[in-house]
């Protein structure tokens, strides 16, 4: 990657946090991520987590930086079931019935009194940063709605309207989003070089915002 001196600084950070996503993909989908040598000794898992948690600052920037080229939107995801704890009521109606407590309450979807455990409703949404750079590029990064929350504007608000569904493949199962990184990359830009550049990136744009 020759990176001309003109470049935006989003442009930057945008190209280094693609490499960033899918390292962190890698880890956490392919088996011989277990045996990549690291300079830490970490499990594949802790990498890629350690890998979003900087993501997840890099995305923040993006957004902070209220460049007309950065938008935000929310992928919906399925209705996260909610799970019901019957009242002592409703659990001898569910005897009664000779219905087992949890058939009951999915029929009769409990009453007042019954304890209802849920997630919210975006649990499984995304949130979608959108940064179109025109000619130089266009790219898409995706957070989990329980994540972003703290940093982004609510789901659903003007901010971050819903703009698509999140997609789901032939048995309605969550399909991921985004590949791992290629053998060919992964020598070419290794882990902690895309680390240091999307630091040192995140670092060019934040002098930027005023
Ligand atoms: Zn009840």
């Amino acid at each position: 990657m020759s990176t001309v001196i003109e470049e935006p600084p989003i442009v930057g950070l945008c190209r280094w946090l693609k490499l960033l996503d899918e390292w962190a993909t890698f880890y956490e989908t392919d088996p011989k991520s277990e045996r990549t040598p690291s300079r830490e000794d970490l499990s594949a898992f802790d990498r890629a987590q350690s890998l979003y948690l900087l993501k997840e600052r890099a995305i923040q920037t993006l957004y902070l930086s209220e460049s007309p080229s950065v938008s935000l939107g929310i992928l919906e995801g399925p209705t996260p079931k909610t799970r019901i704890w019957l009242c002592e009521n409703c659990r001898n109606q569910a005897r009664r019935a000779n219905l087992s407590p949890a058939e009951y309450a999915e029929l009769s979807g409990g009453c007042a009194k019954c304890q209802r455990e849920g997630l919210e409703n975006d649990y499984y949404s995304l949130y979608i940063l959108n940064v179109d750079y025109g000619a130089l590029g266009n790219w898409q990064f995706h957070t989990p709605v329980p994540i972003g929350q703290s940093y982004f504007p609510a789901p659903r608000s003007e901010a971050a309207p819903v703009v698509g569904r999140r997609p789901v493949d032939r048995q309605g199962k969550m399909t991921r989003l985004g590949q791992p990184i290629s053998a060919a990359n992964r020598r070419q830009y290794p882990e902690h070089s895309v680390v240091w550049h999307v630091w040192d990136a995140i670092k060019t744009l934040k002098a930027e915002i005023v």
